[in-house]
């Protein structure tokens, strides 16, 4: 109901303009399509989809979500993967309780659900990670994620932003451990697609 939205002053989360379609704006649609970079689709590059980012994860745009989500799944059906089941990084639950959600959980949740696919929730973070202030002890700390239960053999790993990687490659090479065989990446947005080249990470 554009009318109401309008008489509401309902604006993009994105760009901030006028909502004159569900979720983002038909302007923001124009532009967030999404793309492959080897093991891996992404909804935008970062600045492009900032707005977005930042709405769905601390002010809880749900619908906003479920339409990232919806667009990336479309793109990952043309891939060919043979993905087995959606898994995604595991944040950590004092924080989903304090947003009333988990925007990875979410995105993977919704595009499971549109590829037809199981949830794999066996990921788990074991223990606080370092922060970037304390980078000099962080080869000192044990891994960071465990894994319940024995992940499918072909894994689609989602996360909300792709900065480094390292955090990804840490919950994908835990995932190998447990028993997946291969993991391919999804994420709202990218800071650099060729970034995303070690993808998907395989079993040695
Ligand atoms: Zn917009």
């Amino acid at each position: 109901m554009p009318w109401l939205e309008a008489f509401l002053g309902r604006r993009c989360p994105n760009c901030g303009g006028a909502l004159d379609a569900a979720g983002v704006c038909r302007a923001c649609r124009e532009v967030l399509v999404p793309e492959r970079s080897y093991g891996g689709v992404f909804l935008a590059r970062y600045p492009r989809v900032k707005g977005l980012v930042r709405a769905a994860k601390y002010r809880g745009h749900r619908r906003a979500a479920r339409w990232a989500a919806g667009r990336i799944a479309g793109r990952l059906a043309a891939c060919g993967w043979a993905i087995e089941a959606v898994a995604y990084v595991p944040g950590y639950p004092w924080r989903a309780a304090l947003r009333g959600g988990y925007l990875p959980a979410e995105l993977a949740a919704g595009i499971a659900g549109e590829l037809g696919l199981p949830l794999f929730r066996g990921l788990v973070r074991r223990r606080y990670a370092p922060s970037q202030t304390r980078r000099a002890t962080r080869h000192l700390l044990p891994q960071v994620f465990g894994v319940r239960g024995r992940p499918p053999g072909v894994v689609l790993l989602v996360d909300d932003v792709y900065t480094t990687g390292a955090t990804f490659r840490r919950a994908a090479e835990a995932l190998l451990a447990a028993g997946a065989s291969t993991v391919y990446g999804a994420f709202l947005a990218v800071a650099d697609p060729e970034r995303l080249r070690r993808l998907p990470y395989r079993k040695v």
